[in-house]
């Protein structure tokens, strides 16, 4: 690994160390559990084993052959600014594309699909910003990457920016009680980002601002309101596997009544909380059994 990759993965395992700590210290929503419903697939299918496909389709097979049959890079556009300017430029201009996307994103239905299931999560936390469609993903992360490399940018940028991503993603999100003052017009946080993942109709076509809050506050979709929101997520029932909201993008359905087919009850006893309920059904009738053998013992 390049020793900026080595720095920036520390930086961020010091990052989600500092925010877990605050989060226990001064939670937005108190009673939060770490292991909330859907960590596991937001933590191993979002975060590593989406993150690393996509990554190889976005770079390998999408941002690479479009350089070597256009050879943009070779122009150089960029490459003489200096490092930070450069990354200045990307994080600005990339947040500048994410807030418009994003806001079209909640007024297309077509596009609301591939962005209902960063919505889903009733209990957001530092994780949460990870559940994102692969589609949504595919479309952004070539937006945000194919500019830094078909403008011959420093390698060093993809690294930093991506970083910088991931800290910003995870702060946003974030359970924690911050009061950042007039902060909050211009640099982004969990008092506005929470707010757009709460489940209040005032909020559905507010506060679109990734890491600039200053987007919403200039294009008039901010919402800051001093009181906290009372129901989280969507307002309709969204499934919990990985696979089947990909799926529920393309075609609704309900997942209940999936487990009428035995294939798909096979399937979903895989997933931990349906095993959890299982084990815990188990003990409730141990446990209700339990006097009646001791009773016969005694
Ligand atoms: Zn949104
Ligand atoms: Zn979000």
């Amino acid at each position: 690994m390049h020793h900026v990759e080595l720095i920036t993965t520390a930086i961020l395992l010091i990052w989600v160390a500092i925010v877990i700590t605050l989060e226990r210290v001064i939670p937005y929503r108190k009673g939060l559990p770490f292991f909330r419903e859907g960590f596991w697939t937001d933590l191993v299918l979002y975060t590593f084993v989406q993150s690393f496909a996509l990554k190889i389709i976005i770079f390998d097979y999408l941002i690479q052959p479009l350089d070597q049959h256009f050879g943009f890079s070779k122009l150089h556009f960029v490459t003489g600014w200096p490092v930070w300017v450069q990354v200045l430029f990307f994080v600005i201009t990339h947040d500048f594309y994410i807030y418009w996307f994003h806001r079209f994103q909640h007024s297309s239905p077509l596009f609301w699909r591939t962005h209902e299931a960063h919505h889903s999560g009733k209990q957001v936390d530092w994780l949460a910003g990870s559940r994102s469609h692969a589609v949504e993903i595919l479309i952004n992360q070539t937006i945000e990457f194919a500019p830094i490399i078909l403008l011959g940018a420093d390698p060093v940028v993809v690294p930093i920016k991506a970083c910088i991503d991931a800290v910003w993603g995870i702060w946003i999100h974030s359970n924690v009680d911050v009061r950042s003052g007039r902060l909050q017009y211009f640099i982004n946080g969990p008092e506005m980002h929470l707010w757009h993942h709460a489940d209040h109709q005032e909020v559905f076509h507010a506060n679109f601002s990734t890491k600039f809050a200053f987007w919403d506050w200039l294009f008039g979709t901010a919402y800051l309101p001093d009181f906290k929101p009372v129901k989280w997520g969507l307002h309709y029932a969204f499934p919990q596997d990985y696979f089947l909201q990909h799926v529920f993008s393309m075609k609704r359905f309900e997942e209940r009544r999936l487990l009428r087919y035995s294939l798909f009850r096979r399937f979903a006893l895989l997933r931990p909380a349906l095993r959890r309920r299982r084990q815990a059904l188990a003990d409730a009738r141990e446990s209700a059994a339990a006097p009646v053998a001791s009773r016969r013992l005694a």
